[in-house]
């Protein structure tokens, strides 16, 4: 066997369910309902409209309960997974979170709260909502939040869309948006959709926006400034209060993408920076995993000066009762079916709290030591690869492939060559100005046992891996390399 964690190659065999349906097998018996048999021999067409009703039973299979127990754990054995593997993926993706909060959002009059229950019968729920925009206050120094937007993007495009209604009451015409070239995709994609024109900001040579560089953009079409800090490089953004000064001199806005907010939460404001709006990606900070897509909540704050432009319903308190209230003067409307995500929101809640206000700042303080750490360790091993050698980094850092291209592997196979130590592989081709990017983003979660042995493994594929290894791996897991783009022209969903 391999040593820590390694794969030793366990993998249960497993068909499609279908292949393993017999006619009239069941996974639960339902008692008799004791209807007269001249009711059940009535059709589904006597209930429902006869253009709903299907021609052909739907083909499910036909199986006992354990049949799809062992089905689906053998499956998920198949994949990597947080619980099981350290992910240098990093919060955006994947992060190890504290299984209390999971246990919290799963308690029965929390999961099982409809939507439409009338706000008399909801009030904890209501409260929570209520208090959690305080605490989000306090953290940021912003004024008031909504939790309508349901991802990170939806929060960027609730934010752009807040931004566009102000300049419309004030009867300026303002569609630009600038945007550094190191930015996340959404950002340039949700002003878009939100009817502005994004610009396209160059990143300096240090890896940060320069001052002077966005004065060459203002002009009085501006309408504000997208910045994600620390930017996807992993550094923070230095000029950051000298921007929002410049804009706000021009009359802009400046707003802030705040997905990356555990690298400061609670050691700085973001309202000291001159940020007016943000979204915070409660489900990549404070807990709840995003591999996959979701579900998610993008919670947007802004200074007070925008407060009446938010979406509706919020959360209002008066006279000791919680309520659903829509009265902002300059709403942008509703941006979701109901009021929020609220099973992100309740493991979010649970995070801050377990932490506390004595300990939340830790969370920024482990996740840049820990990031600092293999930033140091790594660039011992990848000589040279470090773009930014002599500064110091937020959550993440991020190499070129520069060194392990001298050891004739790319930053693919690198990446392949990881899984067979029994990690997943790290961000690859990304940020796109790094060549051959491989970015690492340990996390808070991660112990500095972990981080060595995730070093260790790239210290022996640089150093003591045959380069035909390389063109082979991953060789221990169940499915080996895939063609992946093939997969993505022409995905196959049905056999
Ligand atoms: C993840 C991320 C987003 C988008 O968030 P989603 O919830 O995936 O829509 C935006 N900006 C940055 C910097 C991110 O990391």
């Amino acid at each position: 066997m391999s040593g820590f964690p390694g794969i030793s190659g366990l993998f249960l065999n497993e068909g499609l369910l279908i292949r393993q349906s017999s006619k009239g097998v069941y996974g639960i018996g339902i008692p008799d309902c004791g209807l007269k048999d001249s009711e059940l021999k009535k059709t589904p067409a006597d209930y429902i409209n006869k253009k709903f009703v299907r021609k052909n039973a739907p083909g499910l299979p036909e199986v006992s309960e354990p049949t799809v127990v062992r089905h689906f754990t053998r499956l998920s054995s198949w994949n990597m997974c947080i619980d099981s593997a350290f992910y240098p993926l990093g919060s955006c993706t994947m992060k190890y979170n504290p299984k209390v909060n999971e246990l919290v959002g799963s308690f029965g009059n929390i999961r099982d709260l409809h939507p439409l229950t009338p706000v008399r019968f909801v009030q904890p729920a209501l409260k929570i909502i209520y208090d959690f925009n305080l605490i989000l206050c306090c953290l940021t120094g912003l004024n008031e939040f909504s939790f309508s937007p349901q991802a990170g993007a939806a929060g960027e495009f609730t934010g752009l869309k807040v931004i566009k209604r102000y300049f419309d009451i004030k009867g300026e015409k303002r569609d630009i948006i600038l945007i550094p070239d190191s930015a996340h995709g959404t950002n340039p994609a949700s002003s878009a959709l939100a009817g502005f024109t994004p610009l396209e900001i160059k990143t300096g040579a240090n890896g940060y926006i320069e001052a002077k560089e966005v004065e060459k953009y203002i002009s009085k079409n501006v309408a504000a400034v997208m910045i994600t800090n620390p930017n996807t490089l992993g550094i923070f953004e230095k000029d950051i209060k000298k921007i929002s000064e410049i804009m706000h001199k021009n009359g802009s806005l400046v707003y802030m993408d705040g997905a990356n907010f555990n690298a400061f939460i609670g050691n700085v404001r973001v309202s000291e920076m001159g940020i007016d709006l943000i979204q915070l990606n409660l489900h990549k900070t404070f807990s709840t995993p995003h591999g996959g897509g979701g579900p998610g909540s993008g919670a947007v704050g802004v200074k007070g000066f925008l407060s009446d432009y938010l979406p509706v319903p919020y959360v209002s308190f008066n006279n000791g009762n919680y309520d659903l209230s829509e009265d902002k003067q300059y709403t942008i409307g509703r941006i979701a079916p109901f009021l929020c995500n609220f099973g992100v929101i309740i493991k979010a809640y649970a995070y801050i709290l377990s932490l506390g206000n004595d300990n939340i700042s830790s969370v920024s303080e482990i996740a840049i030591l820990n990031a600092n750490y293999i930033k140091k360790k790594l660039g011992e091993i990848l000589c040279g690869a470090d773009p930014f050698k002599d500064k110091l980094c937020m959550h993440e850092c991020v190499f070129t492939d520069k060194a392990i291209e001298e050891e004739g592997i790319s930053t693919l196979e690198l990446a392949k060559l990881l899984i067979d130590y029994g990690f997943h592989p790290p961000t690859v081709y990304f940020p796109k100005n790094i060549h051959g990017a491989i970015m690492i983003e340990p996390t808070e979660t991660e112990s500095v046992k972990t981080l060595d042995e995730f070093l260790n493994a790239i210290y022996k594929i640089m150093f003591k891996t045959k380069k035909s290894a390389a063109l082979k791996s991953p060789r221990k897991t169940k499915v080996r390399r895939v063609n992946e783009v093939l997969a993505n022209k022409y995905p196959v969903f049905k056999y």
